[in-house]
């Protein structure tokens, strides 16, 4: 059945009156593939009706030309989608669509709602209503299409009030776009003009491609409708508290983007030189593991002295994709992933910067590949300070038995990757870096503390129980 509802995905919705909106809303997604590459959808809207086409895949995968073409309308949304495990399913692409006394919905979801076991079973005995799929993605399109209220703003109120947890969304109805963010601001959203028109993103990056200017992230808990009448911000439900995922910036989001009003980028060049300072050491060269902790690497090295190396090459095409690799080829691991550049390596004190260990499953291997290419010595940095607890709003992060900080010590963490030292950032190092005060963050994953009290344990699969 279904899938796991705690996922990080990619969401972007676009107007462009007058123009087949599918097409830029592809070009979109695309740029947004990082956030997810178990399926992609489009849906979009001619001012009558809603059109919809989900494929397992990356989004090129999933779209040829003529896919574009059955998705007419001036409107459309479109959303990746991301899990880390198991077999995949098409039941849980998105955007959905239901249909509830409001009308007809489209809608992309990226976060996680923790009390959607409750409120859909709420909704199922006390609004009589049916659900298809095992995902928080559904209890918030049919909250919303069922809402109490006369306009959307209402409704969104209504449902802000009841949902709890994590969630950027683009919905469409045939005649309008609607997108929001959760009251707490976890995941990102922002909004840009695009030829007199509007787009909506996960990330800036997806704006910059199709050539739209970046206006705004909208507010945590603020609501925006888009028509042909403009964009109009409908609702604003924040209480003061913001807790954007400091996971974004070290992982998650493009260096490209800006996250509130951050250049990723700069944020993990900081990373870096936080590092730098944090744990020194007596090297030769500094590497970043690309793509994500390139810039952290050099942030390293600038602030270190040290020079900066490309000690290992990435095959970029190597990524989650729906063919499962088999177990000879499981067993090469990152070999797949990375080939070291041994003349830049051989007998070196190499420091290496990473974004973060989770399971301690990646490390290792990496350790092993330098030193097998002449590495004499290997310092893992690690801009993650370590990481402890499961994260509820919509990073799939594994279970804390399964994290290796959360059950060792960092000097057996060392010796279990293989490395000559360890240094992870710290807590307050990370802040430092992005620049923003960790009080209006979240940092659940290092520290324990939601900024929401968690009731129980989600597990994966606590919406397909009946
Ligand atoms: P692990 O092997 O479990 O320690 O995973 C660590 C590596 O996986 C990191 O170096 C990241 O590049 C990547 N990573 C971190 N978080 C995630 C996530 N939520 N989903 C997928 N990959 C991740």
């Amino acid at each position: 059945m279904a899938n796991p509802p705690r996922e990080a995905c990619g969401v972007v919705g676009v107007y462009t009156p007058g123009e087949e909106a599918a097409r830029t809303a592809f070009f979109g997604l695309f740029s947004l593939q990082h956030r997810g590459q178990e399926s992609a959808g489009i849906a979009s809207a001619d001012g009558r009706t809603i059109f919809c086409r989900r494929e397992m895949g990356l989004v090129s995968q999933a779209f040829h030309e003529f896919d574009l073409d059955r998705l007419p309308g001036d409107m459309a949304v479109g959303h990746t989608r991301y899990s880390t495990t198991g077999a995949s399913y098409l039941d849980n692409a998105q955007p959905l669509e239901v249909t509830g006394s409001n009308g007809r919905l489209a809608l992309g979801h990226n976060g996680n709602v923790i009390n959607a076991v409750s409120l859909r079973t709420e909704l199922e005995e006390t609004w009589g209503l049916r659900f298809t799929t095992a995902t928080d993605s559904e209890v918030i399109a049919q909250l919303l299409a069922n809402a109490p209220g006369v306009t959307w703003g209402e409704r969104l109120g209504y449902m802000m009030r009841r949902l709890q947890g994590a969630y950027s969304v683009v919905a469409l109805t045939p005649t309008e776009m609607i997108a929001f963010r959760d009251p707490l601001g976890v995941r990102p959203l922002c909004v840009g003009m695009f030829r007199g028109g509007w787009v909506v993103a996960s990330e800036s990056c997806a704006l910059d491609h199709i050539g739209a200017k970046l206006l705004r992230e909208l507010e945590p808990g603020e609501a925006v409708l888009i028509d042909s009448e403009g964009l109009h911000s409908i609702h604003k439900g924040n209480d003061g508290r913001h807790a954007l995922c400091s996971f974004e910036y070290i992982y998650f989001a493009r260096p490209d983007s800006i996250l509130d009003g951050k250049l990723v980028h700069a944020a993990r060049r900081e990373m870096g030189r936080q590092l730098a300072a944090e744990h020194p050491v007596n090297a030769d060269m500094v590497m970043g593991i690309p793509d994500s902790a390139i810039a952290a690497g050099t942030g390293y090295a600038e602030a270190s002295g040290l020079p900066y190396q490309e000690g290992l090459v990435k095959n970029r095409y190597v990524g989650r994709t729906f063919i499962q690799p088999d177990q000879r080829l499981r067993d090469l691991g990152v070999r797949l992933k990375f080939n070291p550049l041994p003349e830049v390596l051989e007998g070196k004190r190499v420091v290496v910067v990473d974004d973060s260990i989770v399971r301690g499953t990646t490390t290792p291997h990496v350790v092993n590949l330098l030193r097998s290419a002449g590495a004499k010595e290997v310092h893992l940095r690690v801009c993650a300070p370590p990481i402890l607890s499961p994260c509820h709003f919509g990073v799939d992060m594994a279970r804390k038995s399964e994290m290796i900080a959360a059950n060792k010590t960092v000097a057996e963490v060392c010796k279990f990757i293989g490395a000559d030292s360890l240094g992870y950032l710290s807590v307050n190092g990370l802040f430092k870096a992005i620049g923003r005060p960790h009080a209006h963050s979240c940092s659940a994953c290092f520290t324990g503390n939601y900024p929401v009290e968690v009731q129980l344990e989600m597990d994966k699969l606590a919406l397909e129980r009946p």
